[in-house]
This record gives structure tokens, C-alpha cells and sequence, in this order.
């Protein structure tokens, strides 16, 4: 069987190191490198529930898109039990589950998240969008499609339960791709000639900038604009080490969004 270090280095030759921005922290993140491993969890975060099912699936390994640790919404100076980040650390240590993370650069890789998300929403000719940072894609729908039909697509394709958008009065056609908070590139798709960026984390007063400067702004969320990524590492690994079983987290899920029912006025 594989062990934890080449399970690594296949990843990182999906995805290489380079690619990664410098704040991030990447790759084989907690665990034993020489580990064999038998079962893998993919999942795009390490929660306590996650790191729970892994355990109970009698996982050697979770392989997760964002950082398990010492990243920015993760800083690491303590590792206690007494504390909702050691708590989840130490359960992942003492349970003997190694943890590899493939951040932006997988964002940024060819097939990656972003090639991805440009695949499920039908664009076709993706490419790098240029001041994208290498992480942002460019595509065209076969067709233009009023943005009211592109959103509701956009929800099936992605299982969104709702979508923030602001409206340029444009159908949409070109459409840049930017899967979590990329917000900061709507300048870049709107240079590139763009009418139309889906990306998630999008503040109130960015939307109103986008759609004055005529961009379709779309907020379809962080999970479902990142999720995607992992069915393609469950395939990938599948295919590179068909000995080991693996699968993609059941349980974890985007956050709760309670939609108004304007029939019932709730
Ligand atoms: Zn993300």
C-alpha cells in the first residue's frame, strides 16, 4: 500500500508546490510521512465532524482542500485540548489520521478547483484569466443566456441553496471563474472583457461597484464554488492507487442559509 509521503507527491504533481501563494501552507500538514495507507477521506475542510468520520471509516488520511492548520484563518501557537483547534488536532494525531492539504495550488493548477468550476458551469475554451493570478479562468457559454436562466443554472450545477448576485443588464456570455473569495479579481475579468464573474465571500458595497462598472456580479458561495474540486481528487486517486478505498466526505456540507418563503411571508 502507499504510504502518506507518495500519496504527497502524486498530489503535488497534480497540483505542484510552486503554485501555491506564499502566505499558504500546504501539503502533508499532521501525521506520519512512512504511514500506510489503506483508506483516504477527501473533503474540502478538516472539521471535528470530518476528522470523526474519518475515524469511524478507519481512514489513515484525510486529503482536504483548505488547511487543517497554521494558515490565515488558522494560526497555530498552541496545541490544546482545551481549545476547539487543538481539540480537532490532537483527535487527529492520537487517532493516527494524516492530513494533506492542497490549497491554492490547487486553485491554481490545471484541472484544479477553477478548471473545474468552469467545467460544471459549461464554459468552454477556459483559460487563465490574464491578472488573475494564475488562479482565475475565463470561458464562454455555448450561447448568451439572460443572467436570471444563468443563475438558476448556476444553482442546479453547483447544488447552490441561493445565490447573491448584483445585475449589469447584460446577458451573460464570457464568463470569468474565481471558486471561494476571489472578489478581488473583478477588475482583472472586467479587463478581460468579461460580463459575467462567479466567485463567492462578496461584500455588499462590491457588488454595487461591479454591476455600476458593467459586471455581472455572482455570489454562488464558497463551498459550492470549491466543493466540486474534491469528486475530481476522489477520481485521481482512485485511478493512481487502485488499491486504496476512498471517498468523499457525507457529511460535510455548506453552511445553513434559512431562505425567506415570500408565498408564506416567512
Ligand atoms: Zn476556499
Amino acid at each position: 500500500m502507499p504510504t502518506v509521503h507518495e500519496i504527497e507527491a502524486f498530489l503535488y504533481r497534480l497540483a505542484p508546490k510552486e503554485l501555491a501563494a506564499d502566505w499558504d501552507n500546504v501539503g502533508h500538514l499532521l501525521g506520519d510521512p512512512e504511514q500506510e495507507v489503506r483508506r483516504v477521506l477527501v473533503a474540502l475542510d478538516i472539521t471535528e465532524a470530518v476528522a470523526e468520520e474519518a475515524l469511524d471509516g478507519g481512514c489513515e488520511l484525510i486529503v482536504a482542500h483548505h488547511p487543517v492548520m497554521n494558515c490565515r484563518w488558522h494560526p497555530v501557537q498552541s496545541v490544546r485540548r482545551d481549545t476547539p483547534q487543538g481539540r480537532l488536532l490532537m483527535k487527529l494525531l492520537c487517532g493516527g489520521v494524516s492530513c494533506i492539504c492542497m490549497h491554492t495550488n490547487l486553485d491554481a493548477a490545471p484541472g484544479g478547483v477553477n478548471d473545474r468550476l468552469a467545467a460544471v458551469l459549461g464554459l468552454s475554451g477556459a483559460e487563465l484569466l490574464p491578472r488573475g493570478d494564475n488562479i482565475c479562468r475565463v470561458g464562454e457559454l455555448p450561447e448568451p443566456m439572460p443572467l436570471r436562466q444563468f443563475v438558476r443554472h448556476a444553482l442546479a450545477a453547483l447544488g447552490c441553496r441561493g445565490i447573491r448576485y448584483a445585475d449589469a443588464g447584460k446577458p451573460v456570455r464570457r464568463v470569468a471563474v474565481g471558486g471561494g473569495a476571489c472578489g478581488e479579481y473583478a477588475d482583472a475579468a472586467l479587463c478581460a472583457g468579461c460580463d459575467t464573474f462567479v466567485t463567492a465571500d462578496i461584500k455588499y458595497h462590491a457588488f454595487l461597484d461591479a454591476a455600476a462598472a458593467g459586471l455581472n456580479l455572482i455570489d454562488a458561495g464558497h463551498f459550492p464554488t470549491e466543493d466540486p474540486v474534491c469528486e475530481t481528487l476522489v477520481t485521481k486517486l482512485r485511478t493512481e492507487f487502485p488499491a486504496l478505498r476512498v471517498w468523499k466526505s457525507a457529511l460535510h456540507r455548506d453552511v445553513v442559509r434559512f431562505e425567506c418563503d415570500a408565498e408564506n411571508g416567512i
